[in-house]
């Protein structure tokens, strides 16, 4: 694993983290793991979660032109054919000779193994879908596979979502699922994984306005992730050169994020004509013309479609690398995770002061149990105050809320804020309207 500090982040120290307060965790673990396969623990998935729901909020709730799906991800097998992923789902790979190591011609350099200097066979292609069988009698089950994306699921339902919810270009298509690539060149933690999770956006337009609405998508996306708390230094577009595009798409862009590894894709947005909705009409075996016909002005037409296709884990990789922070408090070092309160796994924690007066507990689970913030908050007593200040600083917990001696009197707490660590004392009357003031969702 490449874990050169390019961003001033180490992802090992990521990685560290992740595993050490129940962010991420290797798949199968007890069993020696699986290779680039990770399981998500308390805190990542609601991290995770979160990420998501930010994403379907922007892209679905704040707007009135996108509609969501949630198609399977076992499809005919048909599907993958018309899309052209059968023929061409594949990377082009060469083997050491000696240590038999496996390459993609397009991440190696130079034509000697990079691990120990062997030459290399010849370059051949190799499928990226996982195949499997559904049917359980042998000889007579179905190859079928497991998507490699979810936009083929939106792209065959085009019909069934644009007459049933009445809908008009330009809109859009939302979805949010699992994808699976047999990836070859893996690593780098949750960059890129075989089993992961896909954020697509299919927005139908009518042609000629394709260009317009690309150049929307583009800004659009872009401002999520910095309305989210990502540097814009750390964010920046690359256009695929002519020779990169798929033969089909227009244009392409990725959004780019400067991970620990150096500069890579975080979002691809595509301008990617007419094409995947002409493949399906051509195989489709009902009849379907995926046109839309205008009736106010007679007009009929295959829409071109502009999309953005983001990773949700890598997503939630940026998040983290960008918001960790480590600095000398007192000769000692505090790191904490400055991230966006929506984003935040942990809303709110709510910490005894001590935990050997009932009083105070009793006072803290009272506090607890009247907090709604629309995420989660907890509470804990297992540690002096200043490790439990600590540790939710490295999960990122924006607010902490103590209870001391002096709270029994006064019916005042304090609120510990994560950044800047200055302390607030409110009177617990007020800690409702004063959460929900500064973590507004
Ligand atoms: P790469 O060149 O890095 O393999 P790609 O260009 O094949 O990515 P797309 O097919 O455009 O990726 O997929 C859209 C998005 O899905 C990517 O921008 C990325 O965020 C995410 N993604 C793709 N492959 C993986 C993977 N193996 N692991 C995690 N996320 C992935």
């Amino acid at each position: 694993m490449n874990h050169e500090n390019k961003s001033g982040v180490d992802l090992k120290e990521i990685a560290n983290l992740c595993k050490r307060r129940g962010f991420i965790f290797q798949s199968s673990e007890i069993y020696g793991g699986m290779g680039s396969v990770w399981d998500y623990g308390p805190l990542g998935v609601e991290l995770k979660k979160n990420v998501k729901d930010q994403w379907w909020r922007r892209i679905v709730y704040d707007r009135t032109d996108v509609e969501g799906l949630d198609a399977a991800i076992l499809m005919n097998p048909k599907t993958w054919i018309a899309s052209g992923h059968v023929d061409s789902f594949a990377d082009m790979l060469v083997d050491c000779k000696v240590c038999k190591k496996r390459f993609r011609v397009d991440k190696v350099e130079g034509d000697v193994c990079p691990e120990c200097g062997g030459a290399f066979t010849a370059a051949k292609s190799f499928n990226l879908m996982f195949k499997t069988q559904v049917g359980s009698v042998e000889g007579e089950s179905q190859d079928v596979y497991l998507r490699p994306e979810t936009a083929q699921g939106i792209f065959v339902n085009f019909a069934n979502v644009q007459t049933s919810s009445r809908k008009k270009p330009p809109f859009g298509i939302a979805q949010i699922g699992k994808s699976f690539r047999n990836e070859i060149t893996t690593g780098n933690f949750i960059f890129r994984s075989r089993e992961f999770e896909q954020m697509e956006l299919e927005f139908f337009v009518k042609p000629g306005d394709d260009e317009k609405w690309y150049e929307y998508w583009l800004a659009e996306r872009m401002s999520w992730y910095t309305d989210l708390g990502i540097n814009k230094d750390h964010l920046r577009f690359r256009e695929h050169a002519k020779d990169e595009l798929a033969f089909y798409a227009k244009r392409c862009h990725d959004i780019e994020y400067l991970f620990p590894m150096g500069w890579s894709e975080l979002e691809g947005i595509a301008s990617r004509t007419d094409y995947d909705l002409k493949q399906h009409a051509g195989a489709a075996e009902n009849g379907s013309s995926l046109r839309y016909f205008d009736s106010q002005t007679n007009e009929s037409y295959v829409p071109y479609v502009i999309e953005p296709s983001g990773g949700v884990d890598r997503a939630v990789l940026a998040f983290l690398v960008d918001s960790y922070r480590s600095e000398n408090v007192r000769d000692k070092e505090r790191v904490y995770l400055s991230i966006d309160h929506r984003l935040a796994p942990i809303k709110v924690a709510v910490l005894p002061l001590l935990k050997n007066r009932p009083e105070i507990v009793e006072m803290a689970h009272k506090i607890l149990k009247d907090i709604k913030v629309g995420g989660r908050v907890v509470y804990d007593d297992t540690a002096s105050i200043g490790r439990l200040y600590r540790r939710q600083d490295e999960i990122g917990t924006p607010i902490c809320v103590t209870v001391d001696v002096e709270s029994l009197t006064d019916n005042k707490v304090t609120l510990r804020y994560r950044d800047s660590m200055e302390q607030d004392r409110v009177d617990i009357s007020k800690i409702k309207e004063v959460l929900g003031e500064k973590l507004k969702v």
